[in-house]
């Protein structure tokens, strides 16, 4: 078996693990990513850039290679409530330059991250490396095991960092149980191609009992449908027609988790992103906080990391990480139970076409105050860590 010792050995190349990696090796530690895929070219993880992550892409100057990449940006989105436009969302309301949220298919995102990790010496990735285990040393976790195609691995380490994503085989291999809140839905993941008229900016098209997200790439739109939790199998042996001949061969289910750990560490190990919290598409902000997450281990490690790296002052660094970024996950978790709750409210229509004058009333009063919340919501979650280490 093939024996490698680094200072940091973090497993998963999802945003969490490669954001982690280039901030370590940008410090000089260091650092090596193990990924079980070959490639970061998987779908379904979510495309959303936001203005938190892109005040980070500013300050690794990261910006010319960012905007050379395909990318969206959106300043305003509506959402169309049973046929009703409404403005919802303005990301301009944020302070510039980084007031928009932009769509960019997540590979492209991790490959940037990823060829910048490589301009450090210190960072090492290894693609197609699937990690089955951690090894301990007198209960402490000393590093992991893994499987690739060009045989066994095994990677010694002061710290392994799990951010191999919601469904972690380190947690699972450190015994470490997620309290579960209940998810009432699921979405149906598919693909329409994109109308030939162009049309505005939509978020989500919503309906007494039905929500349908949808996100414009070249020549299509992704769309997430939100459905209530395993009824995937009665919707197709209802067999709906039209809905099967458009989309029968694309569409998938993700299914929604929302969960998080009691404990997000264990001596030599440390856990971060979906692995210490899985996060539901709500607000579509799992992937700014799994970064979020790295960028505030990074600034809690690194002084720690490039010392001796003793042991005791890596736990407490860990127990730092924790103290910091748990309260800010559990608020935002909280607000997507509140979302779930009303998506699986039972089908009722929500506004009258054309809406009372009571609902105009409300509409008056409520989309203001949403127009400059939800962009402040989404684009930054609750304490946004910032690179200034
Ligand atoms: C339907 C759906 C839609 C979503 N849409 C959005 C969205 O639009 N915007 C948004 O911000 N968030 C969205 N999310 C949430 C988002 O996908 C996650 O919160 C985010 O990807 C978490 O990042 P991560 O790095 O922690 O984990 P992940 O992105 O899950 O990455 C984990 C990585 O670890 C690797 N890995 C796993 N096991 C091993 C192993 N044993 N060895 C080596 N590598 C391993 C995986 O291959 C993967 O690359 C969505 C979630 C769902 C379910």
């Amino acid at each position: 078996m093939e024996t490698i010792r680094t200072r940091v050995c973090v497993v998963g190349g999802g945003p969490a693990g490669v954001m982690l990696g280039l901030l370590l090796a940008r410090d000089g530690i260091d650092v090596v990513v193990l990924e079980k895929h070959d490639d970061f070219f998987r779908d379904f993880r979510g495309d959303t850039v936001h203005p938190s992550t892109l005040n980070i892409i500013d300050a690794l100057g990261l910006r010319a290679g960012f905007d050379a990449i395909d990318h969206k940006p959106l300043r305003q989105l509506d959402v169309v409530v049973d046929g009703i436009r409404l403005h919802a969302v303005d990301f301009t309301t944020l302070p510039p330059p980084n007031d928009s949220l932009t769509l960019m298919p997540q590979w492209d995102l991790l490959d940037l991250f990823a060829d910048a990790g490589r301009q450090h010496p210190s960072f090492g990735l290894r693609m197609g490396t699937d990690v089955t285990d951690v090894v301990r040393t007198n209960g402490r976790v000393t590093g992991v095991v893994a499987r690739s195609r060009d045989g066994d691995l095994r990677v010694d380490a002061d710290l392994v960092v799990a951010a191999d994503g919601r469904g972690s085989t380190i947690r699972d291999a450190l015994r470490l149980e997620p309290a579960v809140n209940g998810v009432p839905i699921d979405v149906l993941w598919f693909r329409l191609p994109a109308p030939e008229v162009p049309m505005p900016d939509t978020l989500a098209w919503v309906t007494g009992g039905t929500m349908l997200v949808t996100i414009l790439r070249p020549g299509y739109f992704q769309c997430g449908m939100i459905v209530a939790k395993d009824s995937f199998d009665g919707i197709r042996a209802a067999g709906i027609e039209a809905f099967r001949e458009r989309v029968a061969g694309v569409v998938k289910l993700l299914s929604v988790q929302l969960n998080h750990l009691p404990e997000w560490w264990v001596p030599g190990a440390l856990l971060i992103g979906d692995a210490a919290h899985a996060m539901s598409p709500a607000f579509g902000v799992g992937i700014n906080y799994a970064i979020q997450d790295a960028v505030a281990a990074a600034r809690i490690l690194v002084p720690v990391l490039r010392g001796d790296a003793d042991p005791a002052a890596i736990d407490r660094a860990c127990a730092a990480l924790q103290r910091r970024r748990s309260g800010p996950t559990l608020l935002m978790q909280g607000i997507q139970r509140v979302v779930h709750r009303a998506i699986n409210r039972r089908p009722r229509r929500i506004l009258h076409s054309p809406p009372t004058r009571r609902e105009r009333r409300v509409l008056r009063i409520v989309l203001p105050i949403a127009r400059r919340l939800l962009p402040r919501l989404a684009g930054y979650g609750f304490r946004p860590e910032r690179l200034d280490f």
